[in-house]
């Protein structure tokens, strides 16, 4: 059976929330989409210089500190604002080098990308206890990757909705039952396209279908949080947002939104790391 637990809130709280900043900058549409014409080069460019700037100054507001997912390749292209992210008292994670798919990559590949992405938060003066892989994929090495680097936690699977767990590997049959094999000593604190703002957002010809309704989103996102609040205890809802995306002037008043709402029904607001070391695993 799958080992989890639920998360010691602070008195009051009803449910630990990350806002989670996933910074990918121009290597989504490199490592995602294979594009990197100047146009698409653009979109990324807006958000580290403009949308990234808009989120900081939402999250100064409410006086949220969170957890800025970074590829390495943001960090060496716009060292200045990453710089900021740090400087604002956010948590940085591990997010790959240039977005990424590690799925298909031999172990040595791999683990070379995992070296690059430590090198480029280093010179930030950041050691990372988390890692986001960018596809929300793995290889079957990426565990035991993780493990060998000292990662504390990982946030890119879903094997669960609501609250951490423990990762195991996982042997895959076609003609028999799949084996899963030990718990790992890393915690899982699970993701979901549901509660991630580019799918529905983000429209790229042919490759990308983002015109969806922004209030469809909200109400979605609202729901969740509202089954966490009402139907579990000491559950985490952990979004995930991208600033190119998040940080246009009619998501980011919805964020608000969203940030008021969940804050009137007793959120805690807390970086992964945060959520990882108030993590109380179930006997
Ligand atoms: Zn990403």
């Amino acid at each position: 059976m799958q080992t989890s637990g639920k998360i010691n809130l602070p008195k009051g709280k009803r449910v630990a929330v990350n806002i989670g900043v996933d910074f990918d900058g121009p290597s989504v549409w490199m490592g995602m989409y294979n594009q990197e014409s100047p146009a698409y080069m653009a979109r990324g460019e807006f958000g580290a210089e403009v949308a990234a700037p808009r989120v900081l100054k939402l999250l100064d507001k409410y006086n949220i500190k969170t957890s800025w997912c970074i590829p390495g390749h943001t960090v060496d292209t716009f060292p200045e604002i990453t710089k900021s992210v740090v400087d604002h008292g956010h948590e940085i994670v591990h997010h790959g080098y240039a977005h990424e798919n590690i799925t298909p990559l031999t172990y040595e590949e791999e683990e070379k990308i995992m070296t690059m992405g430590l090198e480029s938060l280093a010179n930030l003066g950041v050691k990372p206890r988390g890692y986001r892989s960018p596809a929300w994929n793995y290889s079957p090495n990426t565990l035991s990757i993780l493990e060998k680097y000292g990662f504390e936690y990982d946030s890119s699977l879903m094997g669960n909705d609501l609250y951490p767990y423990r990762p195991r590997p996982v042997e895959v049959h076609h003609d028999k039952a799949n084996v899963f094999g030990p718990d790992s000593q890393l915690l899982e604190i699970p993701v979901s396209w549901l509660l991630d703002d580019f799918p529905t957002q983000e429209f790229a010809p042919g490759m990308a279908d983002g015109l969806q309704s922004v209030s469809g989103v909200y109400d979605r996102w609202k729901a969740i949080f509202d089954y966490a609040c009402d139907h579990e205890e000491g559950a985490c809802f952990v979004l995930t947002t991208h600033p190119q995306t998040i940080g246009r002037g009619h998501m980011i008043v919805e964020l608000e939104k969203l940030i008021q709402y969940m804050d009137s029904r007793g959120a805690w607001f807390a970086t992964l790391a945060e959520i990882h070391d108030n993590f109380e695993q179930d006997k």
